[in-house]
């Protein structure tokens, strides 16, 4: 049972050790309108964090669906000058971003996905070079809670679904009753850090991907690119926070452009609302050629056209299949939480920080040296029990990174 005390400590490690909110600062919280008793808990733990002020942008996932089936696309495609203005406030301010998803999986079902993409590339059109414009230079952190649809969309029929979600959900991010999160995520985090630190010492120029479900693959890495793991540093203040509660993954963005052979997807892909299945992608020259899905093959399809850059790879990600996300044995429908089970890559926009001195990049120079880009960022699993991947540096000398689906 999700108790009070349970919610509190879970409220902390959001505030002080994911997004790690600092005396002085403004908090910016995204949160579903349903969820305001939890807005309140966060609330009142950033202000006694020191923040400067609290604003909340109330999300609905109910409320959107309905624009998407009355608003007419032009309409909901206009980004008006208000928001433009808010965003421009963002990027001055650079507040400290806390996002809690409570999703409905199926918020936006039965919407025809023409209107979506093409309502996304218009708005993104106009807010990305504000969202270029904070990209890594300042704190944010996305964590889940868990709605009666979402859970139910995890545990159909489940009477006890929102509660198993619970369940999982803080599994995940390592809160007990009778436990410390907080050293717990310490010492997870130096897990991390230690295996990436090992992977930037290696300085592999490419990695080999084998797998018996017919994954055959390699991709190039960027020359002095650095893997990343759990935390970041805001460099406007040298404070460490952890974007994402879960994590459990090492990353880097691979060179664009770079890559061939075949990659077998190993869990369902959640895109826009529907569900892309048993599919694989065959890359050639870094760009996807062909692909196969049993299920949602034309929404997959129709996810690599999104724009030049979505047919490319973005992101290289290693996560062990012991992971507790994997662990949990569901699918979450959240990329959140899908993309801390197993290895995955992800098509579109790339990582510019993981360049030296990536943050202070224009997206343009960012690509002139390898990092994808695009308006989608989809993260695609293809951590099988038996993969098998293999670094390759310069000199052609080889070592194996995982066996098996987990570090060598
Ligand atoms: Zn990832």
């Amino acid at each position: 049972m999700i108790t009070k005390e349970l919610l509190q400590k879970y409220a902390e490690l959001i505030v002080r050790t994911g997004a790690n909110v600092q005396p002085g600062q403004v908090v910016q919280l995204a949160i579903p309108v349903e969820q305001h008793a939890f807005a309140g808990i966060i609330t009142e733990e950033c202000y006694k964090a020191g923040a400067r002020k609290v604003n909340v942008d109330w999300m609905s996932d109910t409320l959107s669906r309905m624009d998407f089936l009355y608003a007419d696309t032009e309409v909901l495609s206009e980004v008006l000058p208000w928001q433009e203005a808010k965003m421009q406030q963002m990027v001055e301010d650079l507040p400290c971003r806390i996002v809690i998803l409570s999703d409905d999986p199926d918020a936006l079902a039965g919407v025809d996905p023409q209107k979506i993409s093409s309502v996304m590339q218009s708005r993104s059109k106009v807010m990305k070079p504000y969202r270029n414009a904070i990209d890594g230079k300042h704190q944010w952190l996305v964590a889940g809670y868990p709605s009666e649809k979402w859970a139910s969309k995890c545990f159909p029929d489940d009477p006890n679904a929102v509660e198993k979600l619970w369940e999982a959900i803080l599994t995940t991010v390592r809160v007990r009753e009778d436990n410390d999160p907080v050293a717990e995520w310490k010492a997870h985090v130096e897990f991390l850090n230690k295996k990436m630190d090992w992977l930037n010492e290696q300085a592999f120029t490419s990695l080999r991907y084998k797998s018996a479900n017919g994954t055959d693959f390699t991709v190039d890495l960027i020359p002095g690119a650095k893997w990343e793991g759990a935390g970041n540093t805001n460099p406007k203040n040298g404070v460490f926070y952890i974007p994402n509660l879960p994590t459990e993954e090492i990353f880097t963005s691979p060179l664009a452009g770079k890559c061939d052979g075949r990659l077998v997807s190993v869990k369902p892909l959640s895109w826009n609302s529907q569900l892309i299945e048993d599919f694989e992608i065959t890359f050639a020259d870094g760009m996807a050629v062909s692909c196969n899905a049993r299920k949602g093959q034309e929404l997959l399809e129709q996810m690599l056209q999104m724009d030049e850059g979505a047919a490319m790879l973005g992101e290289v990600a290693l996560v062990p299949k012991e992971s507790p996300v994997n662990q949990c044995g569901f699918l979450f429908y959240e990329t959140l939480f899908d993309e801390n089970a197993c290895c995955h890559f992800a098509l579109g926009a790339g990582f510019k920080e993981v360049l030296p001195g990536g943050d202070e990049l224009s997206t343009e120079e960012a690509k002139e040296q390898g990092i994808n880009d695009s308006i989608i960022h989809v993260d695609f699993m293809v951590g099988a029990d038996d993969l098998s991947i293999d670094g390759v540096r310069a000199d052609g000398s080889t070592t194996a990174i995982f066996r098996n689906g987990t570090w060598a």
